[in-house]
């Protein structure tokens, strides 16, 4: 394995829990990164001794990561530890007979950038994030399915540049059309082999738990950016006495439908509207409908024909709009997945949008604890959501 010296300062901040490498850590050229690429390194300070195992690989952030501090090479029996350690952390998750689907072990959190693992029912959903880890595709389910034997099957997304396709069968088994999952007992619909997206947010486990728990009690409720209208059925299912998901993608109708009867909830009163966020804004206006819950989701960036949203410039926007639709003593779930604005800046766009009002910040949620991160990192506790009651 090839040595390189790395500076006291990287050193300092890898003791800190440093994983992610950018190219401004190391005092190399872009050809010498290249020669390195896809390969495992052996870090070390100015006197040869050892600081950290680590390997490179271009990634959309960065080009290598950290992975590990004590001399592993990189090998099945050193995944199969950090596979170990991983199903330790969660084992309420894998007793829990009313969630079945949950995050099993999320890059650099768990000890590996590059790689995430989710779980849904006996099947499981791997993300290759760069080249080195895709290479490294039979070490890695050799060790898998030695730690998880009762996984049937494996499915991959391949999310790196010039991958071949986004989304294909690993090993084992295949499910039928939908895979349906539980979370907190509610039913869910998945598809693991369709795109990049499985049709649920695992991410966002806590916050379905608590817009089913209570909070949506007889209340009318709007989801935007609805997807699968996963919000939308937590709500049904938490009592709300109607619910409108919109979405400006046709094709999550279909799927959103199929959520509501697969938990025997009927149609009349949950209605899906195809449209843009900002256009459904007007309309609602324009027709006097009001909410009492308002759930707001945008992806952190988006593009339509006449306008390029981004949650920097537009969540304000996004705001203003609900507060016109909101009935008095409304509530609104705020969320963003952008892991370029920490929880303050999304938290004072907030306040902006919401000046003049008299408001409280309720609660707020973050990444749930299958989701961990490496201490260094916070920004890689990406989510960020306010549950906000508005009071005039
Ligand atoms: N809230 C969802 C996830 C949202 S994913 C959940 O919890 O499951 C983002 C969704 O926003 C996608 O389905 C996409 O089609 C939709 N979208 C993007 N731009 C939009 C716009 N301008 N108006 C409405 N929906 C939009």
């Amino acid at each position: 394995m090839k040595k390189i010296i790395v500076s006291n300062q990287l050193i300092k901040q890898i003791n800190a829990k440093k994983t992610l490498l950018i190219a401004n850590d190391f005092k190399m050229n872009e050809n010498q990164l290249i020669d390195l690429a896809n390969q495992t390194v052996e870090l070390t300070n100015q006197n040869g001794k050892y600081v950290a195992n680590a390997y490179f690989s271009n990634q959309n952030k960065g080009i290598g990561w950290v992975y590990s501090q004590n001399t592993a090479d990189f090998s099945v029996s050193l995944l199969i530890e950090k596979f170990n350690k991983a199903k330790q952390l969660r084992e309420k998750l894998f007793s829990d007979e009313l969630t079945t689907a949950f995050c099993l072990f999320n890059e650099s959190g768990d000890g590996l950038g590059g790689l995430k693992i989710d779980v849904y029912n006996q099947y499981a959903v791997f993300s290759f994030y760069n080249e080195f880890i895709y290479q490294h595709r039979e070490m890695i389910v050799s060790a898998f399915q030695e730690v998880f034997p009762d996984i049937i099957g494996g499915y991959v997304k391949h999310r790196f540049k010039n991958a071949k396709n986004i989304s294909a069968h690993l090993f084992g088994e295949q499910h039928e059309d939908c895979l349906v999952i539980k979370e907190n007992g509610i039913i869910y619909a998945s598809y693991l082999n369709d795109g990049l997206m499985t049709g649920i947010f695992l991410d966002q486990r806590e916050v379905r738990g608590q817009i089913a728990d209570g909070i949506s009690m007889g209340k009318k409720v709007l989801n935007l950016f609805s997807y699968t209208a996963a919000f939308s059925v937590a709500a049904a299912m938490g009592g709300a006495i109607e619910t409108t998901s919109v979405d400006l993608a046709k094709r999550s109708i279909e799927k959103s439908r199929e959520h509501f009867f697969l938990n025997q909830l009927s149609l009349d009163n949950n209605h899906f509207v195809v449209m843009d966020t900002f256009e459904y804004y007007k309309y609602a206006k324009r027709k006097g409908l009001k909410f009492d819950l308002i759930i707001i989701d945008p992806p952190s960036f988006a593009r339509n024909k006449r306008k390029v949203f981004s949650v920097q410039k537009n969540y304000g926007e996004l705001i203003e709009g609900a507060m016109e639709i909101l009935n008095p003593k409304g509530m609104i779930i705020a969320s963003t997945n952008a892991e370029n604005l920490n929880l303050s800046a999304f938290k004072k766009i907030l306040e902006t949008a919401l000046a003049g009002k008299k408001y409280n910040f309720k609660q707020v949620f973050r990444l749930p604890n299958d989701f961990p991160y490496s201490a260094y990192h916070k920004e890689m506790n990406y989510l960020k959501v306010f549950i906000i009651e508005v009071n005039s």
